[in-house]
């Protein structure tokens, strides 16, 4: 089945992407924007940047230690989307491999001297990644042979050794490939790989050990902390062991630290990471919107490690989770022309952004980028993006549960169904059933419809519904049709009291969808504001809905310093009309400040 993630137990089984096909809408736009424009945008950018030009040899060698994983990710993209340039660049990495598996355009010559930051093991998960997508969406060919030598190599020399690679990502890479192929000693490689971090057993760093999640066994650890990406890819990798080994300690660990991390260590955009100094997790509570780092790649990891957690345990909060990250962070990270993205998504932005000519050597927002000096992100959303619609649906013994409502037609066992929703704008779902068939369809109600008299309507019954699943079973005529409806108003949101940074702030969300003041040229700014809490208006503009609260601007400093005696006033300032757009859809527009929590 063409599926990123295959497990071989758990509570549900992923539809792949012969099962769901994705048709124009929020996601079947940005899915074909990413097959017809972005891939070929970050080709383009691997040749002119010669990291592609590494793998012929071409010398002096460019870009960074760790850019072979960028040709390995988008390879993995173009696996999923079938694009027609897979076989040549796949022929060209083939070339650069050694006789024994080992490949890594950086370190050949001086292979694994460095583990705290060489990479080489993380590049072969990538590597690996795509090999087992191009296996499950073509068979065996050039590409998966490289990824099969590669992972005996890593078998053949780490198996019995103490050390690992300073960024995880080979320990899911390693259980994928053990799926896609049954040879156990890739699963047992990827185990030892988890039990061996935090023995410890990499060196020290000036970030601290906890950066690569070396500083206690995975087992032991209360929350998610370090690089984000880093600490979010472990976790992937250690669910998949949990559930090929049926290690259900190891599964309840990574559940806990993910509770730990969603009730304190989350942006209100599902973003994960508050610190740039060292792309990492704050400390509880510490998520200040202007700092926050929340990078793409952080919020892919993130959708990832909900998918599995999904599909391991059932548990449909992380759907919810999911579905907040991908409308507000992955969404966000690429424009709306698919040729730039976002490596850092903070909810707030102060200053302007100077447009950057080319390659952007910062990870800080402001405006989209063509490329980054480290451009870990446009290829993670491009392999994302390639293999999204098996994060749609999944099925149970019973039937299948839609998790991610979008435009397309979903098939397995019994039942094939098309969906038809205007979502996340508007928030009806239909789905009419396509042929006579069986079983059980359940639809998603996310949790932030809580309190909106949702309904769910088929045979000819109309119900409220609640947070979970609406569900109906079958048998089914073609032509029965089932309706929910989400209804769509935008609410006002408040962080909680321990939240130093958002104290005396608000944010509005609609749907899935948070909201963010953006102010370009001339518009107010952004700083001396304090907003109404009353129902926003509802503008729609380019398909997408906009609102509108009441706001006063410009709010007069407090007689020359900030500070009082006692708490200030109601503030002063002119009565305006404050607009909102949706977080993933601000610097479209050129320069602009920007903020999520608004002063209140
Ligand atoms: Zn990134």
């Amino acid at each position: 089945m063409a599926d990123p993630v295959l497990p071989s137990s758990g509570v549900l089984s992923p539809l792949g992407l012969d099962a769901v096909r994705p048709a124009p809408g929020f996601w079947g736009d940005r899915i074909a924007l990413n097959r017809e424009v972005t891939i070929a945008h970050c080709q383009e950018w691997m040749e002119r940047e010669g990291w592609i030009g590494n793998f012929r040899g071409e010398r002096p060698r460019r870009g960074r230690e760790f850019s072979d994983s960028e040709i390995y990710k988008l390879l993995e993209a173009m696996a999923w989307a079938d694009h027609p340039a897979l076989p040549e660049l796949a022929q060209t990495v083939a070339r650069a491999q050694e006789g024994d598996g080992y490949l890594n355009t950086r370190w050949s010559g001086s292979r694994y001297t460095d583990f705290e930051w060489g990479h080489e093991l993380y590049c072969y998960g990538h590597l690996i990644q795509a090999g087992v997508a191009r296996l499950r969406t073509h068979g065996e060919d050039v590409l998966t042979e490289v990824a099969v030598r590669a992972a005996d190599h890593v078998c053949r020399r780490f198996m019995t050794t103490t050390e690992t690679c300073g960024h995880p990502e080979i320990e899911m890479a390693l259980v994928e490939l053990y799926r896609a192929t049954g040879a156990e000693r890739y699963l047992e490689m990827a185990r030892r790989f988890v039990d061996r971090r935090g023995l410890p057993a990499l060196g020290e760093i000036p970030f601290g050990r906890a950066y690569f999640q070396d500083d206690v066994p995975l087992r032991q650890a209360q929350a998610f902390r370090g690089h984000a990406v880093r600490a979010l890819y472990l976790a992937c990798g250690a669910v998949d062991v949990a559930v090929e080994t049926g290690d259900e300690d190891l599964l309840k660990a990574v559940e806990g630290q993910w509770e730990r991390t969603v009730a304190r260590r989350t942006h209100l955009t599902g973003g994960m990471g508050s610190r740039h100094a060292d792309e990492s997790f704050g400390d509880d509570y510490e998520l200040p919107p202007d700092r926050a780092y929340s990078e793409t790649c952080a919020g892919i990891a993130s959708i990832m490690l909900s998918h599995r957690l999904l599909l391991a345990t059932g548990d449909v909060r992380h759907a919810d989770l999911a579905e907040r990250t991908l409308y507000n962070v992955l969404a966000t990270g690429l424009a709306l022309d698919g040729r730039s993205f976002f490596y850092a998504n903070p909810l707030r932005v102060r200053v302007p952004a100077v447009p950057v000519e080319g390659v952007n050597h910062s990870a800080e927002g402001g405006l989209r980028s063509p490329w980054f000096a480290v451009s870990c992100c446009p290829s993670n959303i491009a392999r994302t993006l390639a293999s999204l619609p098996a994060y749609v649906a999944a099925a149970d013994r019973d039937g299948v549960r839609v998790h991610h409502h979008t435009p397309g037609e979903i098939r397995h066992g019994g039942l094939a169904l098309r969906v038809e929703t205007g979502y996340p704008w508007h928030g009806a779902v239909t789905v009419t059933v396509l042929e006579d068939g069986e079983g059980r369809i359940a639809l998603r109600v996310p949790a932030w419809a809580a309190g909106t008299e949702a309904t769910f309507a088929h045979h000819g019954v109309v119900r409220p519904v609640a947070p979970g699943y609406a569900e109906a079973d079958g048998p089914w005529r073609a032509g029965d049709e089932l309706r929910l409806e989400l209804p769509m108003r935008a609410r006002w949101t408040f962080p909680d009291r321990r939240v130093d940074a958002l104290r005396g702030t608000a944010a509005v969300e609609r749907g899935p969808l948070v909201y963010c003041a953006e102010s370009v040229a001339d518009e107010p700014p952004l700083g001396d504001l304090a907003a109404a809490v009353e129902p926003p208006r509802e503008h729609v503009v380019d398909g997408a809905v906009e609102l509108e609260v009441r706001a006063r601007l410009g709010v007069p400093d407090g007689g020359g310093w900030p500070y009082a005696a006692a708490p200030g006033e109601a503030p002063d300032g002119q009565e305006a009309a404050l607009r909102l757009v949706p977080y993933h859809r601000w610097g479209n527009r050129g320069p602009a400040t920007m903020r999520v929590w608004l002063p209140v």
